[in-house]
């Protein structure tokens, strides 16, 4: 439930509250609003509860959250949220947040390469695997490290953020450590572990849609993270497995609008994974933005031909220059800008 307080109560007060439901053996969440101070009151319903608080000086009412997930809820805070990086770069605000850069990291001029394209034309963040999660044992699995470290010297070089994948939970402050997002990947979406772990840290989770995910399951396991005591959650539509084969997977516009509605935290998505095909990316790009998600996840490579993996979705820096001028407009038709 939310304990909604009166506009300026002391911070005294609030305290007092939270640790009377601490006592109760719930755990306390506060949301801090322009005027109120919002208590996420997480624990097992107790008979009665609603109204002895309701009772209690500075509160105006109690709001129970009817779903599953509370933190991730709209109704724990009713306003966007918005996170903040490095270099000035905000995850939810005006300006749509481009993150690009090819499947995996392979070597450093190719990150180089890669980094200095898309930076060029407006990208803040660049994306690179360097442990990858393979259908096949046998397929490129990642430069492991050593592309982690590739990826903190491009960092260093061009001023861009970087998001990479995390694996596992023995990996967490490994990755951490030369990122400024962490990802967890669609196969890893109910890792309970890895998420519990990644909710431990100070930094932002890119958190994946699992292929065969429902919204719930997929805001449910944002619900982890958050309860471990990590807010800084973006959510990413990447699409689902259905019966369609001319495409990769079905990007799930709706689950990308769904989120905005149920959820204050910032939602992107990523029409590469989502769809598999070069040829279509753009159209989705743009029907993305114009959902009015916070921003994009683009494959980008310098040779798509060349790539260990995921070259048919990747886009060359050419491509992504012309689809970053066309995605101007459609941000502008939703208040957003690039
Ligand atoms: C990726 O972004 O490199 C990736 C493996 O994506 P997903 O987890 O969405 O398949
Ligand atoms: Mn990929």
């Amino acid at each position: 439930m939310i304990v909604v307080m009166q506009p300026e109560t002391s911070e005294e007060r609030i305290k007092e509250i939270s640790e009377n439901l601490k006592k109760r053996g719930f755990s306390v969440h506060l949301s801090q609003g322009e005027r109120r101070t919002l208590i996420g009151v997480i624990g097992q319903p107790q008979e009665g509860l609603s109204h002895s608080l309701e009772a209690m000086q500075g509160v105006e009412k109690v709001v129970p959250i009817s779903r599953p997930y509370k933190l991730v809820s709209r109704e724990f805070r009713p306003k966007n949220s918005v996170i903040e990086l490095d270099e000035g770069v905000l995850i939810g605000g005006d300006r749509l947040v481009i993150m690009a850069g090819p499947c995996a990291v392979e070597g450093e001029e190719q990150m180089l390469e890669t980094a200095q394209a898309i930076k060029s034309v407006g990208a803040q963040i660049l994306r690179g695997g360097a442990f990858k999660p393979r259908t096949s044992p046998y397929s490129f699995q990642g430069m492991k490290s050593e592309g982690l470290k590739i990826l903190s010297k491009i960092r260093e070089k061009t001023g861009l953020l970087i998001v990479t994948e995390v694996m596992d939970p023995y990996s967490v402050e490994e990755v951490a450590c030369y990122s400024d997002i962490l990802q967890v990947g669609a196969r890893n979406m109910q890792n309970f572990y890895l998420l519990q772990e990644v909710g431990k840290i100070k930094k932002p989770v890119l958190l994946k849609r699992g292929m065969s995910a429902t919204v719930e399951e997929w805001l449910m396991a944002a619900e982890y993270i958050m309860s471990e005591g990590n807010y800084e959650v973006i959510l990413c539509e990447r699409g689902i497995r259905t019966f369609e084969n001319y495409t990769r997977n079905t990007l799930d516009l709706s689950a990308a609008a769904l989120a905005k509605q149920f959820s204050h935290l910032p939602v992107i998505v990523d029409p590469s994974h989502g769809t598999g095909r070069r040829d279509i990316i753009p159209a989705m790009s743009k029907a993305a933005v114009a959902t009015g998600v916070d921003g994009l996840l683009v494959e980008v490579h310098p040779r798509p031909e060349e790539a260990f993996s995921d070259g048919p979705q990747s886009l060359t820096p050419e491509q992504f220059q012309h689809l970053m001028s066309e995605l101007k407009g459609v941000a502008a038709s939703v208040g957003r800008n690039i």
